[in-house]
């Protein structure tokens, strides 16, 4: 699926529900009551599609990147609220009571049911609470998982509660016609999540791995191994990454999502850097071999298989150096005639992992605090230092790998694309989507 149809299939599916209301009709109201009711609608689509671009779904995430889907979900996680929090102030003068002899089928009037009233209120409420929560996890400090999980009960409490508010306080949703709409859209949204929480894990039991070594590379970064445990393993390419799971049931929430460091021509074994940096992180020295692990694979697109540009530019900051690892291993095992050429940047000399692996040749290692006597490149990865690498043509016609902290890639981003990079050429992705 490519990008454009994408979008398509993303308005498609939030405006259909508008679409379908408008030509459902009713008695003629107030400009401001129907565009109360068309924000309402659209919010609630919008919310829907939300669960199917949480990330999960590789035929969305694998073609246009897991960051740019994730940055989506939040920027219309952020609009939908607005349409929502507009959609009950915006009936301002609607009168509230029940039947008039004027309106007897009651499309003229807001219903003051309660209970069909507060559902709406109800995941009105959580729905603000949810985006809030989501906007503030870093500040608000709680562990992943258990944002995760409040976040997965909460969308679908939310899906269910407008469902409800819609079919039966809604003027449009209780025609038959969109009830059957609203059933089938909120049906999709609620079976992706049990697709992702329930199914994929259940199948994955049947595919289990084990660790087959864990190894310090640097003071803080490992390097774990994964042997498929009776079945032929994952079919990825380099540079994309797995949600993996150690010594925990597949129903777990203990899941981190990691860039794939080995090289699928290298065999079934898949290898992951890793850094400390929390919970799960901090315990990979206590792993211990054999222990039971299941990966969930592969996504991402940072791959330049297939690609035809005539070099390759791998750009790393500290761990990002992993999918652009399995990148080149996978060129130098597959003996790829493309030109390739490294820029690895850290701290300093002691976080520099796979040193010997990578060479010295067409890799450039840059480092901040460099110890006396440093041959390599001083300071940060930016405009001048890779002035000094590409020249003018490379910047034109080769591909830009990318993986590192935000603000590297920033500079890197706005440097190429300064330099007449296109946009297409430039593949990059992001350890966090805050
Ligand atoms: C696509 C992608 C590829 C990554 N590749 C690598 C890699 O190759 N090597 C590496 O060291 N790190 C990688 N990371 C980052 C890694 O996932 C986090 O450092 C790790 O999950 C932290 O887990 P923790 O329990 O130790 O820390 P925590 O304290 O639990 O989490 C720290 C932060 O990590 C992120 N995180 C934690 N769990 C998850 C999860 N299940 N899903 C998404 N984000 C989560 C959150 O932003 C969280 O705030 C990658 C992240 C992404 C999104």
């Amino acid at each position: 699926m490519k990008p454009l149809f994408l979008i398509v299939a993303y308005l498609v599916a939030v405006t259909l529900p508008l679409i379908l209301s408008a030509l459902v009709g009713g008695p003629p109201r107030e400009f401001h009551q129907e565009l109360a009711s068309g924000l309402g609608i659209l919010a609630f689509s919008m919310i829907l599609v939300e669960f199917i671009l949480s990330g999960r779904f590789k035929a969305i995430s694998n073609d246009v990147g897991m960051d740019v889907t994730m940055r989506f979900h939040q920027i219309m996680a952020r609009t939908l609220l607005v349409f929502a929090v507009l959609h009950p102030l915006l009936y301002q003068g609607t009168p509230t009571a029940g039947e008039r002899p004027w309106d007897p089928t009651r499309q003229l009037t807001l219903t003051t049911d309660f209970s069909d009233l507060s559902t709406g209120i109800a995941a009105w409420l959580l729905l603000t609470g949810l985006v809030v929560m989501a906007i503030g996890r870093t500040q608000l400090g709680y562990r992943y998982e258990i944002w995760r999980l409040l976040h997965g009960v909460g969308a679908l409490l939310i899906a269910l509660l407008l469902l409800h508010h819609t079919v039966y306080a809604g003027r449009y949703g209780s025609q038959p016609v969109m009830t059957w709409v609203w059933l089938a859209m909120t049906g999709v949204a609620v079976g992706s999540l049990l697709m992702v929480y329930l199914v994929v894990p259940w199948l994955q039991k049947a595919r289990p791995w084990r660790v087959s070594s864990v190894v310090r590379l640097t003071p803080k970064q490992w390097e774990v191994t994964v042997t498929p445990d009776g079945h032929h393993g994952l079919d990825y390419k380099a540079g994309q990454f797995a949600w993996l799971n150690v010594g925990h049931s597949t129903f777990s929430m203990k899941e981190n999502p990691f860039s794939i460091s080995s090289a699928p021509a290298a065999g079934p074994e898949v290898s992951f850097m890793i850094k400390e940096l929390g919970d799960f992180t901090r315990t990979i020295g206590e792993i211990e071999p054999e222990t039971v692990a299941y990966l969930d694979g592969p996504y991402g697109n940072l791959t330049v298989d297939g690609r035809d540009e005539p070099g390759v530019a791998l750009i790393a900051g500290g761990v990002g150096l992993a999918p652009l690892l399995g990148i080149l291993r996978q060129m130098r095992l597959t003996g790829d005639s493309r030109k390739v050429k490294v820029i690895y940047g850290n701290r300093i000399v002691e976080q520099i992992a796979y040193r010997e692996e990578l060479g010295e040749e067409d890799v450039v290692y840059v480092l901040s605090e460099p110890p006396e006597g440093w041959q390599g490149e001083t300071g940060f990865i930016n405009a001048a230092l890779m002035d000094r690498v590409f020249s003018e043509e490379e910047f034109s016609e080769w591909a830009f790998v990318m993986c590192g902290p935000a603000i590297m890639m920033d500079i890197v981003e706005d440097h190429l694309i300064k330099r007449g990079t296109p946009s297409h050429r430039i593949l990059a992705e992001r350890f966090s989507y805050d």
